[in-house]
C-alpha cells in the first residue's frame, strides 16, 4: 500500500545518453526519469563525462538530485568488465585524461569491426554506424553497429545484432585492449568517485576467477557493485546481494537504461535493494 511517509528515495544510479550509446539526449533522459518517479540519478555514458553538465541543468529544472557519473571500459583477464564512477568530478585531471585514452581506441577497433562485418557480407556499416553516433568517431560502439544492422533489415533487432555478430566469441568481435581495471578505479578515485562494479552477472568468469576479480577490485579500491540493475534479471538479485554481504561492498541500483524500445527496464522501475544491503548511497545521503 502506497505510504507516502514511509516511500524510499528512488535512487537509479546508471543511466546512458546520446553522448555515448544511449538513444535519448541527456536533457531527454531526465525528463523521462522524472516522469517515471526517479528522485535522484546518475549518468553514467561510457568512457566519457561530456553529457554532465547538460544533465545535471535538466535535472536541476526537472527538481530531482543529479550525481555524476561515467562507466568505464576495462580489460582484465581477457574479459571486458564495466566500472561505474559515481559522484566524480568530471573535471579531475587523472579522469579526463584517462577517459580521453580509452576513446582514442574506439575508432581503430570501430574500423576493424566493419571490415569483419563487410567479410560477412555487410558493407558499409562503419559510415552507417558513425552517421548513427553524431559523426562522433570516439564514442563509436558495438550498440551503433547493432542499430545500423536493425535499421538496414540485415538483423531483426539489435538483440539479434549482438546474438550472431558482435557478441564476444561472435565473428565480428574485435578484441580489443580498454583501461586496466587498477587505473579505471584510480581515476575515478582521484576525481573524489566512488568505484562501483557494473553488473557483475553479465560477466562470463568461472567463480574462481571472479573470486579473484572482486578481490582485484577491492584491492584497487572498489567499494560496491551493482546489485539491482536492469542487466540483471531479477532472479540474480539474491547471488549478487549475496556476493556483495560476504565480500563487504556496498550495494547499487540501476537501470542501465540506453532507450525506449532497446531497455526493457525504464529509470527507476526497478525493485528495492534488499534491507540488509548498505545503499552506495549512504555515502552522500544525509
Ligand atoms: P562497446 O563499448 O562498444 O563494446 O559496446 C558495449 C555496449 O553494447 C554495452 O554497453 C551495451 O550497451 C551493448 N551490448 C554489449 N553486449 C551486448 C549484448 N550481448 N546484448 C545487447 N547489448 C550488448
Ligand atoms: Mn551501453
Ligand atoms: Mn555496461
Ligand atoms: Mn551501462
Amino acid at each position: 500500500m502506497f505510504s507516502p511517509g514511509l516511500r524510499l528515495k528512488n535512487y537509479d544510479l546508471h543511466n546512458h545518453s546520446t553522448c555515448s550509446d544511449g538513444l535519448l539526449s541527456p536533457t531527454q533522459l531526465i525528463e523521462l526519469a522524472a516522469r517515471t518517479g526517479v528522485d535522484a540519478i546518475a549518468l553514467t555514458d561510457h568512457d566519457t563525462t561530456d553529457g554532465l553538465a547538460e544533465a545535471e541543468r535538466a535535472a536541476h529544472a526537472a527538481g530531482i538530485e543529479f550525481i555524476p557519473g561515467v562507466e568505464i571500459s576495462v580489460s582484465w583477464g581477457g574479459t571486458t568488465l564495466h566500472i561505474v564512477g559515481l559522484g566524480v568530478d568530471a573535471r579531475a585531471p587523472e579522469l579526463v585524461a584517462g577517459l580521453a585514452s580509452i576513446r582514442d581506441g574506439r575508432f581503430g577497433r570501430a574500423r576493424k569491426i566493419a571490415q569483419a562485418l563487410e567479410t560477412l557480407g555487410f558493407p558499409g556499416t562503419l559510415e552507417g554506424a558513425l552517421g548513427l553516433a553524431g559523426n562522433n568517431e570516439a564514442k563509436l560502439s558495438r550498440a551503433h553497429f547493432a542499430r545500423y544492422l536493425a535499421a538496414t533489415g540485415r538483423v531483426r533487432d539489435t538483440q539479434a545484432a549482438f546474438d550472431k555478430y558482435l557478441g564476444q566469441g561472435k565473428p565480428a568481435y574485435i578484441a580489443h585492449r580498454w583501461a586496466s581495471l587498477e587505473n579505471a578505479v584510480s581515476w575515478i578515485r582521484a576525481a573524489g568517485g566512488t568505484a562501483v562494479l557494473a553488473h557483475p552477472g553479465r560477466y562470463d568468469l568461472k567463480p574462481m576467477m571472479r573470486h579473484e576479480m572482486l578481490k582485484e577490485f577491492r584491492a584497487s579500491g572498489g567499494e560496491a557493485i551493482e546489485v539491482v540493475t536492469g542487466s540483471h534479471r531479477p532472479e540474480e538479485y539474491a547471488t549478487w546481494q549475496r556476493v556483495a554481504l560476504e565480500h563487504g561492498f556496498m550495494a547499487s541500483r540501476g537501470a542501465d537504461y540506453h532507450g525506449p524500445g532497446e531497455s526493457a527496464c525504464e529509470p527507476g522501475r526497478l525493485a528495492e535493494l534488499h534491507p540488509s544491503l548498505t545503499p552506495v548511497w549512504s555515502r552522500w545521503a544525509h
